[in-house]
């Protein structure tokens, strides 16, 4: 390994190269460049790291990522919480908030159910998307009208939305619907282009006919 004339250099550089896409010799060039700024600019860097690390939480309705107990998606008051859009991470909110054509609410999973990476429902934040709806029936909340699945199409994906959806026949009033088909197949829906995740969200189909037209 090569050798460095400091071991704070050593130390920067182990800690640059931990991250992914990062080799030693780009975390050399990184630390070496940190070095030759002004010295605010490697204390605002580690500041804000702390302070992501520190108090970025998960917002204690929907899961996304959020600075508050209530993310911003959550706490805003023109959002239409009679419809929860379900997404397995924060980077498909970010997809879906992008194409700016979902007015709903948010639920995030944290993951996808899957028998072979030992991933169970009790896992992910199942439960809790059936404890806002059912409290979205109680006098005073807003009622949750319309579940959309919106998952990958990978077999995990498949697997959770017919988890999910047998847990939501319960609720006899409660539509669920998923995105067009013909869009994210195939696809994680984080990679589909925004015009197109758009449409897909304006465009969408009841859940249990997906399976019956098979398209
Ligand atoms: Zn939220």
């Amino acid at each position: 390994m090569e050798q460095y004339p400091s071991q704070l250099l050593t130390s920067a550089v182990d800690e640059f190269s931990k991250l992914p896409g990062i080799g030693r010799k780009t975390a050399l060039r990184l630390t070496l460049h940190l070095l030759r700024q002004e010295p605010e600019r490697a204390i605002h860097l580690g500041e804000s790291l702390i302070r992501l690390r520190k108090e970025v939480r998960y917002c204690k309705c929907c899961h996304n990522l959020s600075d508050t107990d209530l993310c911003q998606i959550c706490a805003n008051p023109k959002r239409d919480a009679s419809t929860i859009c379900v997404v397995e991470n924060v980077k498909e909110v970010m997809a879906i908030e992008a194409t700016r054509q979902f007015q709903g609410l948010y639920h995030v999973l944290g993951g996808l159910i899957s028998p072979m990476d030992g991933v169970s429902p009790q896992q992910l934040e199942i439960d809790s998307l059936l404890e806002r709806i059912r409290q979205g029936q109680a006098d005073g909340h807003t009622p949750v009208n319309e579940v959309i699945l919106a998952l990958s199409t990978t077999m995990e994906g498949d697997l959770t939305n017919g988890y999910i959806f047998k847990q939501l026949v319960r609720f006899p009033d409660l539509k669920v619907t998923t995105l067009a088909l013909g869009v994210s197949v195939g696809d994680e829906i984080e990679y589909a282009d925004s015009v197109t995740l758009g449409r897909s969200i304006l465009n969408r189909t009841p859940y249990a006919n997906t399976f019956q037209n098979n398209k």
